[in-house]
């Protein structure tokens, strides 16, 4: 059989473009002992691949040029020569970019269909869900009553972030790149106010009046000018959790700004980076937690889905322009019909 892939052509300078990428098709044989035949159902695209595409050293290492894109993909087992798995079963992992896979099962976990819709698995239930669980509750360490901004508020990350913040009796305050987006956040999520950087000319103005009492928690998921702003009203022993730098992604030479060391030194202020897998030993519970609060509806969920897997590297360009709301996934088969 055949499957088509997506393949890492060129590392970008600045800014990537579908130039970057190559779709082709390849003969796949297989499954053999010990293998599975996966067929990709949805594919998830999220910022820290654009770390990959360039040759930096980083967390995690670099994309090779001419070969597959990896990243989540939930996938359902079409055949098993694997005694792990059975033909029908849904599992999860970091897969390459093709629309049907031969794997040797490592990796994988099974993917439970009645928890919730398969797709969450890659959001809510996955990665970012994870992320926002962790870099919130042990970095920021919320408490009733303090107020709490996230940057990047209407992404996948984000918006969990602030439901979250929520339910500890936060006061929240998102920063998002839409009227629609804060529209989404505060009618929709419950968020207490909402910025639109990208129409805000003073965006130290709108967070000062939007934060009367200062900001007490700082998630981080952008960095620039927009936390540059954030800074200058946190409160004594406010604590910054940074958990992604989106706007220098794409940037061509070192970041400049504010330096920040005075004013964590004069606040007593606790900043700290994360990536989410420091935090492996605290899934089970984040899990719980998340499911929980899903099913008894304190928290929802939003996605953008575009349909195709020829079309995952405009779904990935367009996270660097806002073109999602939630997570953005690529939905690239339904699953078979039992
Ligand atoms: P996302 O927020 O769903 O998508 C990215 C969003 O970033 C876009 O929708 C866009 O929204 C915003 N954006 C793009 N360029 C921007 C810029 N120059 N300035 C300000 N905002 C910009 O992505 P996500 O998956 O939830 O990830 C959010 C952040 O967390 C990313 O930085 C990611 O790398 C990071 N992350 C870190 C970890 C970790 O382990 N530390 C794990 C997962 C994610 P607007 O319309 O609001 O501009």
């Amino acid at each position: 059989m055949k499957t088509k892939r997506i393949l890492l052509k060129s590392r970008p300078k600045g800014m990537p473009d579908e130039s970057n990428f190559q779709l082709e098709e390849q003969e796949l044989k297989g499954p053999e002992n010990g293998e599975l035949l996966l067929k990709a159902l949805y594919i998830s695209v999220d910022p820290y691949m654009r770390g990959r595409m360039s040759d930096a050293k980083s967390y995690v290492p670099p994309y090779e040029l001419y070969k597959p894109i990896t990243g989540g993909v939930v996938a359902e087992v079409l055949e098993s020569r694997n005694d792990k798995y059975t033909t029908g079963d849904v599992v999860m992992g970091n897969l390459p970019w093709e629309t049907y896979n031969i794997s040797n099962g490592k990796g994988l976990t099974k993917v439970d269909p009645d928890v919730a819709p398969l797709s969450y698995h890659l959001g809510l239930l996955g990665m970012p869900g994870l992320t926002a669980y962790c870099g919130l509750l042990y970095i920021g360490d919320p408490k009733p009553g303090e107020t709490v901004v996230v940057s990047g508020a209407a992404g996948a990350v984000g918006t969990v972030v602030g439901q979250i913040a929520k339910l500890k009796g936060c006061r929240v305050v998102g920063i998002a790149g839409s009227d629609d987006k804060i529209d989404f956040l505060t009618k929709e999520l419950g968020f207490d106010e909402g910025i639109n950087y990208k129409a805000t000319d003073n965006i130290k103005e709108a967070l000062e009046h939007a934060c009367p009492d200062g900001v007490d928690v700082y998630f981080d998921n952008v960095g620039g000018p927009i936390s540059d702003a954030v800074y200058s009203l946190l409160n004594k022993f406010a604590r910054i959790a940074i958990c992604g730098q989106i706007a220098y992604y794409n940037a061509t030479s070192p970041p400049t700004g504010l330096r920040v060391e005075p004013i964590l030194l004069k606040k007593s202020c606790l900043m700290k980076g994360f990536i989410v897998s420091d935090y492996a030993d605290k899934f089970g519970d984040a899990a719980k937690d998340l499911v929980s609060w899903l099913r008894e509806g304190k928290l929802q969920y939003e996605e953008t889905i575009t349909d195709g897997f020829e079309n995952l590297p405009e779904a990935f360009l367009g996270l660097f322009k806002g073109e999602n709301t939630g997570k953005q996934l690529v939905k690239v088969a339904e699953p078979s019909k039992k």
